[in-house]
C-alpha cells in the first residue's frame, strides 16, 4: 500500500480548499480499502468521513424519506418505512454482499463502489479504466459478468451495486455537496455515466464531490418486485438483476417503472420497456414484447453472450411476479 495522509473529518463544513484532487473519502472501507491494498487507487489524501452526523433516517415532505449518506445498507434495509414503503430497495440491499459486509457498507458508498471487473482488479492485465489507454483485457477475454448494453470498445464493466438499481426504478435523487460549500441534487439515474471513451470516469461527480445523502421520493403506486441473478445465493454480485414496480387498473399497466442491474456500466432503467407496456393489457406477449423492445441493442462479447436471453427471461418473470401472482417483494 502506498503512503497517505490520513484525516478525520468532524464537520462537512472541514472538506474545503485543502482537499487535493488526489483526495479520496472513507466511508465504511469496504470497497476501498480492498482498492489501495491492490494499489488501483491511491489517494494522497484520505479523508474520514465515518463520523460525520450524516447517518440518519428522516421523514421528508410529501411522503419521503432522506436517508444519511452513511446510514448503512443493515440500518436502511430494516427501517421500518423502507421496508413497507419501498420494499424492492429493502429487497435489492438484503440481495447484496453478506450481512457483515452490509453492517459496515454505507448509502454513499455502495453507490460508488466500483467494478468488479476481474482486470480491473489484476495489476498484470490492461485495463483502460485503471490505466487509460493501456487496452482493455476484458473485450476478448474472459467476459462472463461483463456489459450487454451501453458498452464502449474501451470498456465493457458493469456497475455492481444491488441498492442503486432500486434507487434509480424509485426515481431517487442524490444530495452533493461541493468543496466550496454549493450543494445540488441529482437522480441517481444521472450519476453514474456509461463509459464511453473516458472509462475511468465512474459517475459525473466532480472532484471533491461529496455525496451527503439520498432523497427517497413518496412510492409510486404498484406492486415492488426485486429479483436478483447469481452463481451463488450469498457473497455474489448479480449477473443479471431486475427491479419492478407496476400498477394495474382492469388488467392493463397504469404505470410502470424497471431498472435492470449487472448488465451496463451504470444501474439501466429500462424506459423501453416501460414505454411498450405502459397501457397495454399485462399479458405475457407484452411482457415479451417489452423485454425484446429494451434488449434490441443488446449485444455479447462472447463469455456473456448467455446474459441477453437470461436478462429477457428475469425481467419476464418479474414483470409476470408484479402482475399479481405473489404477494410481497423478494430477492
Ligand atoms: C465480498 C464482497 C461481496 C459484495 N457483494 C455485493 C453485492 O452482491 N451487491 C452489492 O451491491 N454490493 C456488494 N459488495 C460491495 C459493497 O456493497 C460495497 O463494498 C459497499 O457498499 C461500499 O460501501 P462503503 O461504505 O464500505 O464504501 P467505501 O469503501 O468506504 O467507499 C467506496 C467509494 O465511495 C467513495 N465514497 C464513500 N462515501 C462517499 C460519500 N459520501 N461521498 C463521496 N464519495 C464517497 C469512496 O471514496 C470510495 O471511492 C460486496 C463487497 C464485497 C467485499
Ligand atoms: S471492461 Fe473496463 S474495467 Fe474491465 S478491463 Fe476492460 S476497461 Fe478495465
Amino acid at each position: 500500500m502506498r503512503p497517505f495522509d490520513y484525516q478525520r473529518i468532524g464537520a462537512v463544513e472541514e472538506i474545503g480548499a485543502q482537499a487535493s484532487d488526489r483526495a479520496s473519502f472513507l466511508a465504511g472501507g469496504t470497497n476501498l480499502v480492498d482498492l489501495m491494498k491492490h494499489e488501483i487507487e491511491t489517494p494522497e489524501q484520505l479523508l474520514d468521513i465515518s463520523r460525520l452526523d450524516l447517518a440518519r433516517i428522516e421523514d421528508g415532505e410529501d411522503g419521503s424519506l432522506q436517508v444519511g449518506t452513511l446510514v448503512t445498507n443493515t440500518a436502511l434495509a430494516s427501517d421500518a418505512r423502507v421496508r413497507q414503503r419501498w420494499p424492492l430497495l429493502s429487497a435489492a440491499l438484503l440481495a447484496g454482499a453478506t450481512a457483515q459486509l452490509r453492517n459496515r457498507a454505507t448509502t454513499g458508498g455502495n453507490l460508488l463502489q466500483r467494478t468488479r471487473c476481474y482486470y480491473f482488479y489484476d495489476t498484470a492485465r490492461p485495463c483502460n479504466k485503471r490505466n487509460p489507454g493501456e487496452g482493455c483485457g476484458a473485450f476478448s477475454g474472459h467476459n462472463r459478468i461483463h456489459a450487454i448494453l451501453g458498452a464502449s470498445e474501451q470498456c465493457i464493466a458493469t456497475h455492481p451495486s444491488d441498492m442503486a438499481v432500486a434507487m434509480v426504478a424509485l426515481d431517487a435523487g442524490v444530495r452533493l455537496r461541493a468543496p466550496d460549500g454549493s450543494e445540488r441534487e441529482l437522480p441517481v439515474e444521472e450519476l453514474h455515466r456509461l463509459p464511453g471513451d473516458e472509462p475511468q470516469r465512474d459517475t459525473v461527480l466532480a472532484p471533491g464531490e461529496l455525496i451527503t445523502g439520498v432523497h427517497l421520493p413518496a412510492p409510486p403506486p404498484g406492486r415492488q418486485v426485486y429479483r436478483k441473478v447469481r452463481d451463488r445465493s450469498s457473497y455474489a454480485f448479480a449477473l443479471v438483476s431486475v427491479g419492478v414496480i407496476l400498477a394495474l387498473k382492469d388488467g392493463t399497466v397504469s404505470s410502470v417503472r424497471i431498472a435492470f442491474g449487472g448488465v451496463a456500466h451504470k444501474p439501466w432503467r429500462a424506459r423501453k420497456a416501460e414505454a411498450a407496456l405502459q397501457g397495454r393489457p399485462a399479458t405475457e406477449e407484452a411482457f415479451l414484447k417489452a423485454a425484446d423492445a429494451e434488449l434490441a441493442d443488446a449485444k455479447g462479447y462472447g463469455g456473456n453472450d448467455f446474459k441477453i436471453p437470461l436478462a429477457r427471461r428475469t425481467l419476464v418473470a418479474v414483470l409476470r411476479d408484479a402482475a399479481g401472482k405473489t404477494g410481497e417483494a423478494r430477492a
